[in-house]
C-alpha cells in the first residue's frame, strides 16, 4: 500500500498528473472555445463550450479539492464572481447573515442585493456567536458567511461553533479563506459547507492574475446550481489564467509559510514600537481571537497585519508616504509586501478604523521590510 502522502507533494506535483499524449508533466492550455461532436450528436471529449468547463480547468480544480479536503472545486473569474455565484444560488427572500467586518466589496453586493429586495440581510460581529443565535432564523437563514480572518481587522471566527449554530437552524455556512488558505485553515473539517477564496490573493501568489474558487464538502444541489450558475453568467476563468494558478499553487505552502513568519515578527516588532498605537495580528497574544486561532489554524496566521499609528489618520497617511519597500497599492497574498490606508479606500460608512493601515507581508527578508517600517514611522 502506498504511503499517504501529504499536501505539500501534491501541491508541489500539482497531483502529479502527466498529460497522456507526450507525456508532459506541465500541462498544456486549452484555449478552445467549442468542442467537436460525434455523428451521434454526442462529445466524446467530455467537453462542449468553454462557459460550461475548460480541460484547463480540470487539474487546478481537482488540486483545490484535494487541499481543501473538498468532493468538488469550480474556478472563477475572480474572487468576486466565486462569492455572488454563491448568493446567486439563494432564492428570493432568503435570509443571509455576515458578519459586520469583510471584505468590503461583498459587502457592499450584499447591502445592493438586500436593498432591491432580492435576499434579507443582517450583519452580526464577526465571531459573536451570541449576537449570531439572536439573529438566526430557523427554516428561513439560508446562508451564513464567515470570512476569518477578517479582512482588514484580522477578526477570528470560531468556524465549527458557527457550523453548529447555522446547521441547527437549516443553514449553510460559506467561508472566505482567503487569507488563511488551506496551508493554515480548512474550514471544510470544522464544518462549513462551502469554501470560497479569492485565488487574485496567495493560492496564485505572483499578483498576476484574477482569479477565485469554489470548494465543496459535497457534491448536492446547491453545488450542482452553483455549476451551472458559473456557466450561465460566464463567469469562468480564462484558460492562461487557470493554467498561471496552477503554476503558483505549486509553491503555496513555502510562499505562505514565509509570508506568515514574516508577518508574525513585524506585528511583534510594531507591538513594541512607541509610535504604534495597536496592532491587529492573530498571532499576537494581545489579539481578542489568539486562543481561537491557535486552535483553527495551523502553521502560523497569514499574511496580512493591520495596525494604527499613533497621531490619527494623518499619521497613517504620512507613514504610507515615507515606505519605500511596501508599495502603497491594492490586493494581498503576492510575494511582493504591499501597504493600503484602508479607509479612504471603502469610503464613507466603512466601519474600518479612519487610521487603520493594512501590510500584505511579501517574502521578502524580514529585517528589509522591519527596518522600511521603522524608518517611516520614525
Ligand atoms: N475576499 C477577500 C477576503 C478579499 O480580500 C478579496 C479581494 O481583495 C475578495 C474576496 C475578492 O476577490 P477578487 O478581487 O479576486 O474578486
Amino acid at each position: 500500500m502506498k504511503a499517504a502522502r501529504h499536501p505539500e507533494t501534491f501541491a508541489a506535483q500539482a497531483l502529479g498528473w502527466t498529460e497522456p499524449t507526450h507525456r508532459a508533466l506541465v500541462p498544456p492550455i486549452h484555449p478552445s472555445a467549442p468542442y467537436e461532436r460525434d455523428d451521434t450528436g454526442a462529445y466524446p471529449g467530455g467537453h462542449s463550450y468553454t462557459r460550461d468547463q475548460n480541460p484547463t480547468y480540470d487539474q487546478v480544480e481537482a488540486l483545490l479539492a484535494e487541499l481543501e479536503g473538498g468532493k468538488g472545486s469550480l474556478v472563477f473569474a475572480s474572487g468576486m464572481a466565486a462569492a455572488t455565484t454563491v448568493f446567486e444560488t439563494l432564492c428570493p427572500g432568503d435570509h443571509v447573515i455576515a458578519p459586520s467586518m469583510m471584505y468590503w466589496t461583498i459587502r457592499g453586493w450584499l447591502r445592493d442585493l438586500a436593498d432591491r429586495g432580492r435576499i434579507e440581510l443582517d450583519f452580526v460581529e464577526n465571531g459573536n456567536l451570541e449576537a449570531l443565535e439572536q439573529n438566526i432564523r430557523p427554516g428561513k437563514t439560508r446562508l451564513v458567511w464567515v470570512e476569518t480572518p477578517a479582512n482588514p481587522t484580522l477578526a477570528i471566527t470560531d468556524i465549527r461553533a458557527t457550523a453548529d449554530i447555522a446547521h441547527a437552524a437549516g443553514a449553510r455556512v460559506v467561508c472566505d479563506s482567503t487569507l488563511s488558505t488551506p496551508v493554515l485553515t480548512k474550514p471544510l473539517e470544522l464544518g462549513a459547507d462551502l469554501v470560497m477564496h479569492s485565488a487574485t490573493k496567495q493560492l496564485n501568489g505572483h499578483s498576476d492574475v484574477l482569479a477565485g474558487a469554489l470548494v465543496t464538502k459535497n457534491e448536492d444541489e446547491v453545488w450542482e446550481r452553483a455549476r451551472h450558475e458559473r456557466g450561465y453568467r460566464g463567469a469562468v476563468l480564462g484558460p492562461f489564467e487557470a493554467w498561471l494558478l496552477l503554476r503558483g499553487l505549486r509553491t503555496l505552502f513555502l510562499r505562505v509559510r514565509a509570508s506568515a513568519a514574516n508577518a508574525q515578527l513585524i506585528a511583534e516588532r510594531l507591538a513594541g514600537h512607541t509610535s504604534v498605537a495597536e496592532v491587529m495580528y492573530p498571532g499576537l497574544e494581545s489579539h481578542p481571537g489568539h486562543e481561537l486561532a491557535r486552535k483553527q489554524m495551523n502553521g502560523g496566521f497569514g499574511p496580512m497585519v493591520s495596525f494604527r499609528p499613533t497621531g490619527g489618520a494623518a499619521a497613517a497617511r504620512s507613514v504610507v508616504s515615507k515606505l519605500e519597500l511596501f508599495r502603497n497599492a491594492t490586493s494581498l497574498g503576492g510575494v511582493e509586501s504591499l501597504v493600503e490606508h484602508r479607509a479612504p479606500v471603502e469610503g464613507p460608512g466603512t466601519p474600518v478604523p479612519p487610521d487603520l493601515l493594512r501590510l500584505s507581508i511579501g517574502i521578502e527578508h524580514a529585517e528589509d521590510l522591519l527596518a522600511d517600517l521603522e524608518r517611516a514611522l520614525g
